[in-house]
């Protein structure tokens, strides 16, 4: 691929360099910024990672995972950090609000920014902007970028690992979002050393005792199926926060259960965080989540993955989301 002369000299030469990923950090928002911190690295950049938020502690064993600076719990040495940068990149996000305070501090700062994501609708925020919203997720676009750049052998074991992650949580384990190229890139990456089994077991065999006592509930208890409308859901109540001792990533997935019904088209996970009603949304087929986001939550994300906050007690926001069933059964009816 041709990139302007500007960017490769940004690349191959040292910088100082912040990559930065949205709220509630993914497996790709994690794997995509290490990975491209690994790469950077190889060319003398300095380098350091920033989340506005903490990640889920599974992820904690990942290289460099033990560096990331977390806006939420480290404000001052972030924005110390972050003055120092010249170069910024965007991974996994396209909106500044995804980011919020650390957006509002970064947007002012000298420096060209870079944004690599796949989200739908990019805002003008960066001066180069690779948004591909087919893609199945950010880490496959690093190694697209980082081939692209010609630099493919240095996708290592290390960078490898980290890519591999966010194909993995992204797919949901190549079951969704897949194309001909995410396989191609997986066998790549496996050729390459990449311990793939290393990262299955890291994402999906690191559970503790309480995280099946807490699924356990959420499917006896908190689960509710609407088959007239081939949705269903599953809702979690402050309550139920203390009495599982829920923490950061600890929910995570939950929602996908709920597609493993055969006639379910439309997934719903709704709970009560301590500041903010978080809603997940997931689909199978053609039906748009991220409609559905944007248009009643002021969220988004993906079509089949979506996300939103909503600042209603627990009670209305599920209430609302009820509501919206009848509105919109020819499609939950059709896909
Ligand atoms: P999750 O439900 O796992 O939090 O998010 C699913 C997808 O929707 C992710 O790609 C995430 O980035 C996106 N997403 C989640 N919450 C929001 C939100 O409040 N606004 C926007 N624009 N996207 C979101
Ligand atoms: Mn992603």
């Amino acid at each position: 691929m041709d990139y302007p002369t500007e960017l490769l000299q940004l690349i191959r030469v040292p910088q100082n360099v912040a990559i930065l990923s949205h709220r509630n950090p993914d497996g790709d928002a994690i794997g995509s910024s290490l990975a491209l911190r690994h790469y950077l690295e190889q060319y003398g950049h300095t380098v350091h990672v920033l989340f506005p938020s903490e990640f889920p502690t599974e992820f904690e064993v990942m290289p460099g995972a033990g560096d990331i600076l977390i806006w939420d719990l480290q404000p001052e040495e972030s924005k110390q950090v972050l003055s120092q940068k010249n170069l910024f990149f965007y991974l996994d996000f396209n909106s500044l609000s995804r980011i919020d305070r650390m957006g509002d501090f970064v947007k002012d700062l000298p420096g060209k920014r870079v944004m690599i994501d796949h989200h739908l609708y990019p805002d003008p925020i960066a001066d180069y902007i690779f948004s591909e919203p087919e893609a199945s997720s950010t880490c496959e676009l690093i190694y697209t970028f980082i081939q692209g750049l010609g630099d493919v052998m240095k996708i290592d074991p290390k960078v490898g690992k980290c890519i591999f992650t966010g194909l993995v949580t992204d797919t949901g384990s190549f079951r969704h979002a897949t194309n001909p190229k995410v396989y191609r890139i997986a066998a790549d990456l496996v050729e390459r050393g990449t311990d793939d089994t290393a990262v299955q077991d890291m994402i999906f065999n690191s559970n503790e005792e309480k995280n099946l006592r807490l699924l356990g509930h959420c499917l006896s208890n908190r689960m509710e199926y609407w088959p007239e409308y081939r949705t269903a859901m599953i809702w979690l109540s402050k309550k139920d926060y203390e009495m599982f001792e829920i923490q950061r990533g600890d929910t995570e997935g939950i929602v996908n259960y709920l597609l493993s019904i055969r006639d379910v088209r439309l997934a719903a996970f709704i709970h009560n965080q301590p500041t903010v009603v978080k809603l997940s949304l997931r689909s199978k087929g053609n039906l748009d989540v991220q409609e559905i986001c944007k248009k009643h939550f002021n969220g988004g994300g993906h079509k089949n993955a979506s996300g939103a906050y909503s600042h209603s007690s627990l009670k209305d926001t599920i209430e609302k989301f009820r509501k919206i069933l009848p509105e919109i059964k020819d499609k939950l009816l059709a896909s």
